[in-house]
């Protein structure tokens, strides 16, 4: 299994090279993308499209590196046994596992970038149940291997609200001998559900082998950023911070808690998750948040739940790289009424104040 793993470091750097080297993005945001998309059920929220409609899967994350970013991550996000026996399709785990993991490694070995593994929030762990414990170890054991076998660069273990289940996925991940980005879920209250502060919270995963500690999810720039810089200040390694693209606020600090003053007839009583369009962060917000992130010393950065490809390319341009898709970054010096450009009818520029 390691055999596999040398020969794709020979080839390419490593992530913890590049993040020697500079900043890591890294794309996340499947989920959301294909519910709106028509391809997934908001509620247990299983990527069934990676056996549905695979092509989809890997023309997503071709479009998300050309949007620049550094790592194809496997859509293998809540494709775990709890996620599968809840919609019964149990018997599908395995098969969804590899193809998600295989299409991943095809993006990535077309487009030279990182190939990713993925685990996250079990949803059966309790802290004081030990039955629960070996429950949740198993679930990563497995997902982890699978990963390992189909030659992942390392893998990230994402949205933990409990941060002794982020160092179970710590320890599965580094014992499979790989690189671990383990990412904390802040709900409203500042701390893990154990009552950690998010620094110490990621101390303690750092401590235990982790090699990028940080947030994702739940959290929009605003309500993510002032986290980011006690987490710096704490912790030795590298730091990552991919929050949600939404305007969350000191008093709706979480994408769950946002509430809309404009409209209140929603299904299921808040705009999250199938409401939350009026909230959505522009791109140029997202590439704020990537400047004052990295300039605070954050180096794996990315967006998760709700991003698209725009706001990917604003975080890589924020960052100054020129990935494929800036090439058609606006230039509105050719718009017919609001341009400059000196073959623009003096007529049209002059309407510009009446649009
Ligand atoms: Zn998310």
């Amino acid at each position: 299994m390691g055999a596999v793993n040398e020969s794709a470091t020979q080839t390419k750097p490593g992530l913890l090279e590049r993040l020697e080297d500079g900043p890591v993005i890294c794309a996340e945001g499947y989920l959301f993308e294909f519910e709106r998309r028509g391809y997934l059920q908001a509620g247990a929220f299983v990527p069934e499209v990676v056996l549905e409609h695979p092509e989809l899967v890997a023309q997503l994350h071709r479009e998300f590196v050309h949007a620049g970013s550094d790592v194809v991550e496997a859509f293998t996000y809540y494709a775990h046994r709890e996620k599968l026996k809840i919609i019964g399709r149990e018997n599908d785990l395995e098969p969804i596992n590899r193809q998600a993991l295989a299409l991943a490694k095809e993006v990535a070995d077309e487009t030279g970038t990182l190939f990713a593994g993925d685990i996250c929030n079990t949803n059966v762990f309790v802290p004081d149940e030990e039955e629960t414990h070996k429950q949740v170890r198993a679930m990563f054991e497995e997902q982890v291997g699978w990963a390992i076998e189909a030659g992942v660069d390392f893998v990230i273990g994402e949205t933990f609200s409990w941060a002794t289940e982020a160092a179970l996925a710590t320890e599965m991940i580094k014992e499979a001998g790989v690189p671990a980005v383990i990412t904390l879920a802040v709900h409203r209250e500042p701390h893990t559900r154990e009552g950690w502060s998010p620094e110490e919270a990621c101390k303690r995963l750092e401590d235990a082998g982790a090699d990028v500690v940080g947030l994702n999810c739940i959290r929009g720039p605003q309500t993510m950023l002032p986290l980011l810089e006690k987490i710096r200040a704490t912790v030795k390694g590298h730091v990552a911070a991919l929050p949600v693209p939404y305007r969350t606020h000191d008093e709706q600090p979480t994408f769950q808690s946002l509430e809309d003053a404009h409209y209140h007839d929603f299904p299921d009583g808040r705009p999250f998750p199938t409401a939350l369009d009026p909230f959505v962060c522009n791109r140029y917000e997202l590439g704020d948040f990537a400047r004052a992130a990295h300039s605070l010393g954050v180096n794996y950065l990315g967006v998760c739940c709700g991003a698209a490809p725009h706001h990917i390319r604003s975080v890589a341009e924020a960052l100054g790289r020129t990935p494929p898709a800036s090439r058609y970054t606006a230039d509105m010096s050719k718009h017919a009424y609001l341009g400059t450009d000196p073959t623009l009818k003096k007529e049209y520029r002059e309407f510009a104040k009446e649009l």
